[in-house]
């Protein structure tokens, strides 16, 4: 075969190839150990990568959002679903859910927003064992506000 390495009379009889594989397997073996193990060793996510959302809040705790709809308007997934109504002439947000099973964590939504309203921050371990629990609602987008890079 093309490519095949001719062995010299040496090499069969003193398996060099086979030697030579040992040789490198025990070089990492005792080299510097590159694999993270994961769940008790965790790598920090790349700066700026996109895990979870939240709101951004106010000092006073309140949620930047109006319900203006920009988010779901932009979603590519179709996955955000915001109801809102006037409170004392402000417009608040009432509704706000995302199906997280159906986010492609684009990251639209958060370019979207006129109020900076949203961010997504480093948070990627969010597995469950039912997929009803994927579903982030308003109170849920409090969860990681402090998280929020000021
Ligand atoms: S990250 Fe993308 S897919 Fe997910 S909710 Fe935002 S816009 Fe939709
Ligand atoms: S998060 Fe931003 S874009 Fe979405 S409804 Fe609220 S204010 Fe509008």
């Amino acid at each position: 075969m093309e490519g095949d390495k001719k062995l010299s009379l040496f090499e069969k009889i003193f398996f060099i190839e086979i030697i030579k594989g040992h040789l490198l397997t025990l070089k990492y073996m005792f080299g510097k150990n590159v694999t993270v193990m994961y769940p008790d060793e965790k790598r920090a996510p790349v700066p700026k990568s996109r895990g979870i959302h939240t709101f951004k809040l106010e000092s006073d705790g309140t949620e930047r959002c109006n319900a203006c709809g920009l988010c779901a308007k932009f979603c590519p997934s179709n996955c955000i679903t915001i109801k809102g109504e006037k409170v004392d002439g402000k417009r608040i947000v009432t509704q706000y859910d995302i199906d997280i099973t159906r986010c492609i964590f684009c990251g639209m939504c958060v370019d979207a927003c006129p109020k900076d309203a949203i961010a997504m921050v480093e948070e990627y371990e969010i597995s469950v064992y039912n997929k009803d629990e994927m579903n982030l609602d308003q109170q849920g987008m409090h969860k990681y506000s402090s998280r929020v890079p000021s």
